[in-house]
């Protein structure tokens, strides 16, 4: 297996192939020699320099790194190439097995507009919205329609760049030429969307598993609602406080969703929920392993990994719906190097002291260590606490003592804001939107602004 990713993900899918038996190739940029996924694979090969474009986006260098490495299969991990139908068809070309979907998935799945139209006609519910806007004077038209508070979105977007909030007239017009200019850089593609804005709204989404043989499950539900500029803080399954038709009608549009579109592999469908209205509807599928999968992980006991892994060689799925029973709760916090006291900047370097907690019933993806340099090159995550009990108040109670007890040293990280996060009544109390972590985070800085006038 070669692994085209780095981090705490590389790390985890090196995991499962030993489990299983499988021998690794991880594929590391200049900056990477020294990672822990380097440490723990069986081989290493440097792909490029740190530069993202030359190393872990590059697909050239990766497909003759796996060839020459005599792999017969890639897994992309999430991020980078994961919803890159080209690669995934390079792949296919190259006789090497894309762990994960059929590149058609990915390119359907990959323009939401094209998402939202197949949802429409799978018979999911979404919210109202408009086909591409290609100028400010369309965007005036449609609000007629759809109404403020709107969204606008990125056709390709994704890690929630691209969006923008209007909420009246007069910020439509530089709402819109920001995102367009955001979604050219980011995504290559300026085409954007509208769709209406729910205010009081729960992001709720639904893993998904699917084999080559027509078989599609789920795994439950997880609410994705604390987030901070539209991407994922704190995770947990499954998703609290929601009827129970409610639940259900999710559950099996998301099914309905996976099957219509002859989807095969791991795959994740969002939905947002009107906490007012009791209503849901679609946002968009991820045909990847997402951050968050192991909170399903640890209520379903399923290993995502594995799955993937036995759906890519042709297996059928072993699981039927019925086998799958949702047991306890599980709440995953991301473990960021950023400074929460200087609006989550980055913060670089070396980690001088290590000491995470150790509990039976917390589990700590990471790719971290004492002595280990957190580089400047790539994203800030620097692993994934997750804490499972029978309830959701232990598995909370559980977080806390964990965020509590770990101890890192040279660098700051977001580990205090999680943990004031936790002890919140509004978030044990389960009054979560997902605007709560915004607004916690506003009397988390007054509360840190104090401390330092004190
Ligand atoms: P997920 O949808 O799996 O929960 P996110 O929504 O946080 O993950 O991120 C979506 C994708 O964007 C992921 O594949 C992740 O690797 C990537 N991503 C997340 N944060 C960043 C970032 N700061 N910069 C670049 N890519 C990011
Ligand atoms: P991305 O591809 O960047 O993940 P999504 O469509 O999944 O984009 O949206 C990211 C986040 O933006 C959601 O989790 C939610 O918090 C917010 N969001 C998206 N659409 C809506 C909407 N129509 N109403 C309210 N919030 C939304
Ligand atoms: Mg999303």
């Amino acid at each position: 297996m070669f692994i085209a990713n780095r981090g705490e993900i590389a790390v985890r899918i090196i995991k499962t192939c030993h489990k299983m038996n499988i021998e690794t190739v991880v594929g590391v940029s200049e900056a990477d020699k020294d990672t822990m996924a380097a440490k723990l694979s069986d081989h290493v090969i440097c792909i490029g320099p740190s530069t993202v474009s030359q190393s872990y986006l590059n697909s050239n260098a990766i497909i003759t790194a796996a060839l020459s490495s005599k792999c017969d299969a890639i897994h992309p991990g999430y991020g980078f190439l994961s919803e890159n139908a080209d690669f995934a068809k390079l792949c296919d070309e190259n006789n090497l097995i894309f762990i994960g979907p059929s590149s058609e998935n990915i390119r359907k799945m990959g323009n939401k507009l094209e998402a939202r139209k197949l949802a429409k006609s799978a018979g999911v519910p979404l919210a109202e919205g408009s086909e591409h806007v290609s100028s400010v004077n369309d965007a005036y038209e449609i609000v007629n329609k759809v109404g403020y508070p709107l969204l606008i979105k990125a056709a390709s977007g994704g890690g929630g760049r691209g969006i923008r909030i209007v909420r009246e007239e007069s910020e439509l017009k530089q709402a819109f030429e920001n995102a367009s200019a955001e979604a050219q850089s980011a995504f290559n593609d300026k085409k954007l969307y509208i769709e209406h804005y729910i205010d009081n709204a729960r992001h709720i989404e639904v893993q998904v598993l699917s084999d080559h043989h027509g078989n599609v499950i789920h795994l439950g539900d997880r609410d994705c609602s604390m987030q901070r500029r539209y991407q994922k803080v704190i995770e947990e399954a499954p998703a609290c406080n929601l009827p129970d038709n409610l639940r259900k009608g999710i559950l099996n549009s998301a099914v309905k969703l996976t099957k219509s579109i002859g989807y095969r592999n791991a795959g994740t469908v969002e939905f947002i929920y009107d906490v007012d209205l009791e209503r849901y509807f679609f946002l968009e599928m991820n045909t990847r392993l997402q951050v968050e999968h192991p909170v399903t992980e640890e209520v379903t006991g399923i290993d995502i990994v594995e799955e993937q892994l036995r759906i890519a060689s042709n297996e059928k799925l072993c699981y039927s719906q019925d086998d799958i029973k949702i047991l306890g709760h599980a709440i995953e916090c991301r473990i960021n190097a950023e400074s929460a006291a200087n609006g989550f900047r980055p913060t670089p370097g070396k980690i001088t002291k290590w000491m995470p907690p150790i509990h039976d019933r917390v589990r700590l993806d990471t790719h971290c260590y004492d002595g280990y340099v957190v580089s400047p090159y790539y994203d800030s995550l620097m692993g994934k606490l997750i804490s499972s009990s029978e309830k959701r108040d232990d598995s909370i109670n559980l977080m806390q003592n964990a965020l509590e007890g770990f101890i890192v040293e040279g660098i700051e990280t977001n580990i205090n804001f999680l943990s004031y996060v936790i002890n919140q009544d509004k978030f044990k109390n389960y009054f979560i939107t997902t605007q709560l972590l915004e607004d916690l985070e506003v009397s988390f800085a007054n509360k840190f602004n104090q401390e330092i006038k004190n």
